[in-house]
């Protein structure tokens, strides 16, 4: 993984690489974007173009020792820190080893890079600990906080650090990615771009979480009369996978009925029944239905029984449909 393989964020990459040739270097940069977009494997590669022991400038080697052990997550000099669990926040005692070590030599880096993942979930106790090592920059040190949200992070940490913003791909982009580098056919490229809002990571947990199986199974559901909606046998970890699905058709049947363009639908290999559904469902029964899902994504983020979440979202969609 080089800044070449970084798809999609040509801003955020040429400004790194130039302030690498230019040893122009900020002591604490923001990655700020949506989640899915390439900002920890940019964090990743930096720290790497930093430390590379035998390539110039900002391309590395991926051979040298430095290059190796950072892909292992094994460089000493080189630390992540990331939430414990989806929608925790940072523990305050990791911040602190941060602060004590930030101001030792490296052991063995040219530079020392602290790469800290979800810092919009940093308490004001971890964000105000932060902030004293921001006054008082160590030399041999680089911070990199990633964030989704630069909004939620203290104002003076963002005032006194870089901000490198990352975007979503364009959707046309991302089914090139899919079907060029993934070798994917044209319609799950198509599903998967849009699926993901142009988040190619988020298109590749997708894809990893093996959707089209689950995708087919739970449309065989949806497309059956009487409608018999049931969660029963899905596994935990895969709740929001199939919210994201359902969500998606049922936007769809919502974008067809207002006369969206067709390529805007999800779902495009289900269009003959997208639009016979778009036909006999109401408006008031798909807004219902979508704000339905988006509250049961907040529940699952909240300590709620999951999987009463999910049964009661199921009788509220078969309800009318
Ligand atoms: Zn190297």
């Amino acid at each position: 993984m080089s800044f070449a393989d970084l798809k999609g964020q040509d801003s955020a990459v040429s400004f790194l690489k130039s302030a690498i040739s230019n040893n122009r270097l900020s002591h604490a940069y923001i990655f700020s974007g949506p989640d899915g977009v390439g900002k920890r494997l940019t964090a990743i590669n930096f720290a790497k173009a930093l430390n590379c022991e035998r390539a110039s400038s900002y391309e590395v080697c991926e051979m040298c020792l430095s290059c190796k052990k950072i892909n292992e997550s094994l460089h000493p000099d080189i630390s992540i820190i990331s939430p414990q669990k989806e929608g925790g926040s940072i523990k305050i005692e990791d911040v602190r080893q941060i602060i004590k070590d930030i101001y030792l030599k490296p052991f063995e880096a040219r530079k020392k890079v602290y790469i800290i993942d979800g810092a919009q979930d940093m308490k004001h106790e971890a964000a105000n600990a932060l902030l004293k090592t921001l006054e008082e920059p160590p030399a041999d040190s680089i911070l990199i906080l990633i964030t989704e949200n630069l909004k939620a992070l203290f104002h003076t940490i963002v005032s006194r650090s870089q901000v490198v913003r990352f975007f979503p791909l364009k959707l046309k982009e991302i089914e090139g990615i899919l079907t060029k580098e993934y070798l994917l056919d044209g319609t799950p490229a198509h599903i998967l771009a849009h699926l993901s809002g142009g988040r190619l990571g988020e298109a590749m947990r997708f894809k990893d979480d093996d959707i089209f199986t689950k995708r087919a199974s739970l449309m065989k559901s949806i497309s059956s009369r009487p409608l018999n909606l049931d969660f029963d046998n899905v596994r935990k970890e895969d709740f929001r996978l199939y919210l994201n699905i359902l969500l998606s058709w049922y936007r769809d049947i919502l974008n067809m009925k207002v006369g969206l363009e067709d390529y805007m639908l999800v779902n495009i290999d289900k269009k003959d029944i997208i639009s016979n559904e778009a036909r006999r469902m109401s408006f008031e029964y798909l807004e219902d239905v979508i704000s339905n899902i988006v509250s049961t994504f907040t529940y699952l983020d909240r300590n709620v029984n999951q999987k009463l979440a999910m049964s009661v979202l199921g009788i509220k969609i078969n309800r009318g449909s």
